[in-house]
């Protein structure tokens, strides 16, 4: 099974409106090979000069969360309809930062996976452990329980399209990437765990990404590894020069 690797910027919470412009420009120069496919996932405020700037070139945009309702009194809130409505292809679900400090559950990201998937959005489920239960040697169950909760009630078309980044959260912006093996280990259990889920040919089918500061000097040993099939790429994101270079890397 040929998997084509995804390459997701994560912008998380930087770049104003015209920042976002300039960046587009400068990535625009970028020549579709089609042998990796390539998102970046910008603040709701970039999405539409994003989806505009892009539009002729082989950059689909996503968002970094939203909503699982379609419309309603939930002030301040994001549907999955007002992205689609946009052009935004891809949607980050259950980041580590938004379990974190927006109380997001594996309900909500069940919720949300679920919605995106009604509305044709594609969900890039994060997961990953934090660094007490990496050295308690309680990295695969959770990620597992992360992993089961996240797909529950999805059809096996659909989890066929899924997108699971695997992030271990004391990897996230610290510079202490996970080796390319360990992260490739917990991979293939991931992949084990969508088998268990649903069968063999979803497992060979959905794509999972490693994240945790990934850089263009890494990016090359991760993709080298049989069950890792792209990143999602933070602070390596934030500067064109560096996204090309992953993208180069990749
Ligand atoms: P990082 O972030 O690449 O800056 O470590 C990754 C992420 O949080 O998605």
């Amino acid at each position: 099974m040929q998997r084509t690797p995804i390459i997701a910027g994560n912008w998380k919470m930087h770049k104003t409106t015209d920042e976002a412009r300039e960046f587009a420009h400068v990535v625009r120069s970028l020549s579709p090979d089609g042998k990796v496919d390539t998102v970046i996932c910008a603040p709701f405020t970039s999405l539409n000069v994003l989806v505009q700037e892009l539009q002729e070139y082989p950059v689909a945009v996503g968002a970094q969360n939203m909503h699982w309702e379609e419309s309603g009194a939930y002030t301040g809130e994001i549907s999955p309809g007002m992205l689609t409505n946009l052009g935004v292809q891809y949607v980050i679900i259950g980041h580590s930062e938004r379990r974190e400090y927006f109380a997001e559950t594996d309900e909500t990201v069940n919720k949300k996976t679920k919605a995106a998937f009604a509305h044709t959005l594609i969900p890039i489920v994060c997961v990953g452990e934090n660094l007490e239960q990496r050295e308690s040697g309680k990295t695969k169950e959770w990620v597992r329980e992360q992993v089961l909760r996240a797909v529950e009630g999805l059809s096996s078309e659909q989890a066929k399209q899924l997108i699971i980044a695997y992030e271990p959260i004391w990897a996230i912006g610290t510079g202490k990437s996970s080796s390319a093996e360990d992260a490739q280990d917990v991979i293939s259990f991931i992949r084990g765990t969508v088998e268990d889920a649903f069968d063999a040919q979803v497992a060979a089918q959905v794509r999972i990404q490693y994240g945790g500061s990934v850089k263009p000097d890494n990016i090359a040993t991760y993709m080298e590894q049989p069950d890792i099939d792209g990143a999602l790429v933070g602070g390596a994101s934030l500067t064109p020069e560096s996204f090309l270079q992953l993208l180069e890397g990749a």
